[in-house]
């Protein structure tokens, strides 16, 4: 674990590095020219603007505001492919996040493989400086939120085109929410697990039939099912959030996840028929398609206007900082599944939380 936190260290100091001094080089590019940086209005909507950025802010990380509010500055993205993962929806240039969720997203690939999982398949992360997206996504939008499909890595690399058309199988059926028994496998359990036993991870968001199933089979050690929590959609991929990290005082943090592993009434609710009514006014605007510049924090203005990085290249989170490192420790029930969970923890804003849910509105992804 030491071996593996100074590794990474490393990696992330001199990643760090590349972008503070590119962020200078651009900074005094831009003084000497005298350029004028253009400025956001309040009423600008902020999906237009930041959907418009294809790099991130060159300046030190940091995330700012709420996981559906916000937005992140100093991100760094995933590389395209990795020894243990591909990203897919390449054009959608959404493979930007904290570092903190980029270093995180390459360790559970390598831990994955190591416990015999064929690699990751990445979905969406946040765009280049987050903020509410032209499409999809409520959160996403503070570089803390990631996407990963239940699909297993093919042992080949996809074309560009494949990573654009290939369809995710979903788990579940939609009639009766249930897990669909032959997809399911304990290597999908084995997965989650994985993914809930890091500290950083507060929340899995997963399709309320693969909680069920989880409830249903998991024995040994349940206390990391309270980190798996059950959401619409999420039955293709599973959705993990991680806490604000230091660095970012303006990140909003959310109320804890209740106790114990919500195998309760809260997710016998998900299996009546209240959740899936039809959408009494299905053509109201969604949040982000009338989020201003104003309906964000105020630094977002800042984020969106800071410089460029010299190139993708200089921010991309380096693949050998990991490859080099010795193979991952498997997840150790005792430790991790055990791990006290911090007091602080976040819970994902519409996810009912406590008894009986009250119906919140749906997300359309
Ligand atoms: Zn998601």
């Amino acid at each position: 674990m030491r071996g593996y936190r100074t590794l990474m260290k490393q990696a992330m100091r001199s990643l760090l590095g590349r972008v503070a001094r590119s962020a200078l080089a651009v900074a005094a590019v831009l003084a000497f020219s005298g350029l004028n940086v253009p400025q956001s209005n309040a009423q600008d909507l902020a999906k237009t603007l930041f959907g418009a950025k294809d790099l991130p802010a060159a300046t030190a990380p940091q995330s700012i505001g709420f996981y559906s509010k916000g937005c992140f500055a100093g991100g760094v993205a995933i590389a395209t492919d990795g020894p243990t993962w591909q990203a897919m929806r390449l054009s959608r240039n959404r493979r930007w996040g904290h570092p903190t969720m980029i270093s995180l997203i390459e360790k559970l690939s390598r831990d994955a493989v190591a416990g015999g999982w064929p690699g990751l398949l990445l979905g969406d992360i946040s765009q280049p400086r987050g903020g509410p997206m032209l499409t999809g996504h409520a959160s996403h939008q503070i570089g803390l939120d990631a996407d990963i499909w239940f699909t297993p890595m093919p042992d080949r690399r996809l074309s560009p085109r494949e990573r654009e058309n290939m369809s995710a199988t979903s788990l579940v059926n939609e009639k009766t929410h249930r897990v669909i028994e032959k997809l399911w496998t304990p290597a999908h359990e084995r997965l989650l697990k994985r993914a809930a036993s890091y500290p950083e991870v507060e929340r899995i968001l997963v399709n309320p039939g693969i909680k069920k199933k989880l409830c249903d089979t998991v024995t040994g050690d349940r206390s990391w099912l309270r980190k798996v929590r059950p959401f619409w959609g999420h039955d293709y991929h599973f959705h993990v959030r991680i806490g604000c990290q230091p660095g970012s005082p303006d990140c909003k943090r959310q109320a804890a996840t209740p106790a114990g592993d919500g195998c309760d009434k809260s997710l016998a609710w998900w299996f009546t028929e209240e959740p899936w009514r039809p959408n009494q006014n299905p053509d109201a605007p969604k949040a982000r398609d009338v989020m201003t510049m104003a309906s964000l924090p105020k630094a977002c203005r800042a984020v969106l206007s800071a410089p460029d990085p010299v190139s993708v290249a200089a921010v991309t989170y380096p693949v050998d900082g990991g490859a080099t490192i010795s193979a991952a420790e498997p997840v150790a029930a005792s430790s991790a599944g055990a791990q006290p969970l911090p007091s602080s923890i976040s819970a994902f804003a519409p996810t009912p939380d406590i008894g009986v849910p009250l119906p919140r509105s749906r997300p359309d992804n």
